[in-house]
């Protein structure tokens, strides 16, 4: 742990998200970053899924060489945690009072296609979130021969072979830097960033070839060593961190996956976690981590137990009571008995937020997580569209019975929108006695899409 000058800090690992439109090349990607960090066979270097990997300097300097040593700093970070499941819903997750727990994010673009509906969702949330990105364009390996003009731009090598594919690039710059500008990037660090990466952030890879992957983790570095070491220094204090999933593992039930983003987790720790009915207080029992490969004995045999992880890390937590916890709540450490009424009331206080019900006209949401539930809502409110209860878990009687009460004010919102839950069977045949819509998807902008939809069509049957 390498300190930062000032006592009990330290720099901990950026936590990188990978976002982008449907096949642009996320999960390929992914693997390219997994495989070269199961290749390193450092601790805590993940082998199976488990909601993050780490991803230590050793390993970037190995894949990017001298490279990397031109990146003067003073203070190195230790290595990146890369959020191994790509997509908004998995970064809704990482979610802190109105912010986001992700420190830095790539974009992956599909070279031949340029700026797809996603891609513009995606920068979307960054956005909202203020989550500084990179752009990989991905499958560089298709424009056979673009290295062959080395000094040229990217762009203009690109333009040598393909000039479709040139011209969805220059929609593609010219939208990043009117986003860089937004995100409030100054512009004299814009142009520190223009001139590090040359072309913008913008890093040509092939995640299948392997093809400008070292530059990609270069520019990942150099960005992060520049622009966010303040925002990663962690304390060594009672560990805070976010749920991202909740699992069952044979022979331990339920575990839950949590992102720790700051102080460390110690094995017996106080916790305070959001939960579905209310926090739940409970010590933590088990903190495990998934084996190297070729140290499990049988299937059975995947994880290790550790005693204690510092930020930034993904662990499996094991204590009584977690299975009653949601999706994208805050997990937080008490240092004592004292501190818990606080620290309850901040975790409700943040989980609150986001569930709420109200009186007024306007539809029911259901999500399966807190960060879903929030990026809904957003979504609704994007469009004006008002939001009379949002809850976590699955479509009962009680929210059909909800928008059958806003059905005889403004039948508009008589709807139900749940992204990636069940429907009770009570629940639908209530829904079609009252007259409730129900919509179910598991993709979060159709679902608001074929709402709208529906709701257009009811606007116009009222004129
Ligand atoms: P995701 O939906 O964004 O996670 O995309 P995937 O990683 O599943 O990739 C979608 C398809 O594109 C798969 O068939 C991949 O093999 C292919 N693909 C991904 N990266 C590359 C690349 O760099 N070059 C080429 N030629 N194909 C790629």
């Amino acid at each position: 742990m390498q300190t930062t000058g000032q006592q009990d800090t330290y720099i901990r690992a950026p936590i990188v998200v990978v976002l982008g439109h449907v096949d642009a090349g996320k999960t390929t990607l992914l693997d390219k970053i997994r495989g070269t960090a199961v290749a390193k066979r450092e601790p805590g270097t993940m082998t199976q899924h488990i909601g993050a990997s780490f991803l230590p300097w050793k390993a970037l300097e190995e894949i990017s060489g001298p490279l990397l040593s031109q990146i003067k700093v003073e203070i190195k970070i230790p290595g990146f945690l890369v959020i191994d499941t790509p997509g908004h819903e998995a970064f809704s997750n990482l979610r802190v009072r109105g912010g986001s727990i992700a420190d830095i994010a790539i974009l992956v673009v599909d070279v031949q296609r340029g700026l797809e509906q996603q891609t513009f969702e995606a920068i979307d949330i960054l956005r909202s979130k203020r989550v500084p990105f990179i752009v990989a364009v991905n499958k560089i390996d298709k424009i056979p021969g673009w290295k062959s003009f080395p000094n040229k731009p990217f762009v203009e090598s690109v333009k040598m072979q393909d000039e479709a594919t040139v011209l969805k690039l220059e929609e593609l710059l010219s939208y990043i830097i009117e986003q860089f500008n937004s995100l409030g990037f100054r512009a004299d660090r814009y142009d520190r960033i223009k001139d590090f990466t040359r072309v913008l952030a913008l890093v040509p890879v092939s995640a299948l070839t392997g093809e400008g992957m070292p530059d990609l983790l270069l520019v990942l570095a150099g960005l992060s060593q520049r622009f966010l070491l303040k925002r990663l220094v962690a304390r060594v204090a009672p560990a805070r961190g976010v749920v991202l999933e909740l699992k069952e593992e044979v022979g331990f039930g339920t575990t839950a996956t949590v992102i720790v983003y700051d102080g460390v987790l110690k094995k017996g720790d106080l916790i305070v976690v959001g939960g579905i009915e209310k926090p739940i207080t409970t010590r933590v029992r088990l903190l495990l981590m998934p084996k190297p490969l070729d140290e499990m004995r049988s299937p059975e045999d995947r994880f290790i137990e550790i005693d204690r992880i510092s930020a930034a890390a993904g662990v499996k937590v094991i204590a009584d009571g977690l299975e009653g916890s949601i999706p994208g709540a805050p997990l937080i450490v008490a240092a004592s008995e004292d501190e818990i009424s606080r620290i309850l009331e901040e975790v409700q206080a943040e989980v609150q937020a986001t569930r709420f019900q109200s009186d007024i006209a306007g539809v029911v949401v259901k999500a399966d997580t807190l960060g879903t539930l929030e990026a809904l809502v957003g979504y609704l409110k994007k469009n004006n569209l008002p939001v009379r209860l949002a809850d976590v878990g699955p479509v009962v009687r009680r929210d059909v019975f909800e928008a059958s009460l806003v059905k005889n004010i403004d039948a508009k919102y008589a709807a139900i929108l749940a992204f990636n839950v069940k429907v009770t069977p009570e629940a639908r045949e209530e829904a079609a006695q009252k007259g409730v819509q129900i919509f179910t998807e598991r993709i979060l902008y159709r679902l608001v899409e074929n709402f709208l939809k529906w709701f257009e069509e009811q606007r116009a049957l009222e004129r």
